[in-house]
């Protein structure tokens, strides 16, 4: 099994030598990890960027290095050099231009702001108080398709990071987890079934069952990942990921190799 969204010490807020994430990942059977730390935050002058909240710049030569240094020490786990990339509309362009630097095996795009709104930060959740709701939602997913369609990315992190306070609509948005699925069938991205969901006031896997159900419908690949930001929660809830998965109509979850993916059955997983 494999966990395809782990951070380290170097985005600033997550704690944790990489080896520790390993050491976890063994302990816990996986056969395969990939790290996502955050990029650095290419969008903003050096000078505004916030090293609490992503990578620093110099930092991002040295996360490669250690990957490929880690994958010669522990031949007994695949590594896979992943990262989570903030879309920012209108930077595509200097964002291609900075990942056109690197090599990586996959690149997990997610929607964190909102015109500049960081919406799943905690110190920024009062905002939601003055908001239509409504509102927040269809612009979320109106930039998760337009992310999704960019083509600058593989996977779709957390695709219903919005929920995360539990700021909820009354009407679950099935025409907005439709849209959002069919761009990313037509745009070739996987769905990113993510755990951290359980770790929040949502108190929910992202994708909602009704999400990854719509996505497997529109054929959809998925990949699975914890969004670990210390190294005891690398693996965590993958049983309920699993099971997640199954009830949706997965039978195989996505892995990346330098962009190109294949398949891991998970119809025998235990745990
Ligand atoms: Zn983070
Ligand atoms: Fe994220
Ligand atoms: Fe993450
Ligand atoms: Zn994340």
């Amino acid at each position: 099994m494999p966990d395809y969204h782990l951070h380290t010490w170097r985005c600033g807020h997550a704690a944790g030598q990489m080896e520790e994430y390993l050491k976890t990942a063994r302990q816990k059977g996986l056969t395969e990890v990939g790290f996502a730390d955050h990029i650095p935050m290419y969008w903003l002058l050096p000078e505004q960027r916030d090293s609490s909240l992503a990578m620093r710049e110099e930092e991002l030569a040295l996360y490669l290095a250690e990957i490929s240094r880690l994958q010669a020490k522990n031949p007994d786990l695949t590594l896979k050099v992943g990262l989570e990339v903030d879309y920012i509309p209108g930077r595509e362009k200097e964002l291609a231009l900075f990942l056109n630097k690197y090599t990586f095996d996959y690149l997990i795009g997610a929607v964190h702001y909102l015109n500049g709104w960081g919406f799943d930060q905690t110190t920024q959740q009062a905002a939601y108080a003055n908001k239509d709701p409504i509102a927040v939602y269809h612009r979320y997913f109106s930039l998760l398709k337009e992310a999704a369609l960019s083509g600058l990315f593989d996977i779709m992190a957390h695709p219903d990071l919005i929920k995360k306070f539990n700021y909820r609509l009354v009407e679950e948005p099935n025409a907005l987890y439709l849209e959002a699925a069919k761009a990313f069938a037509q745009a070739g991205v996987c769905v990113e079934v993510n755990t951290a969901g359980l770790r929040v006031p949502a108190r929910e896997i992202y994708p909602c069952l009704s999400f990854l159900k719509i996505c497997q419908r529109c054929g959809v690949p998925a990949t699975v990942g914890s969004d670990a930001h210390q190294p005891d929660q690398v693996g965590y809830g993958f049983k309920e990921a699993v099971q997640h998965l199954k009830l949706a109509g997965y039978h195989e979850v996505t892995l990346y190799s330098r962009r190109y993916r294949y398949t891991h059955n998970i119809v025998n997983f235990k745990w």
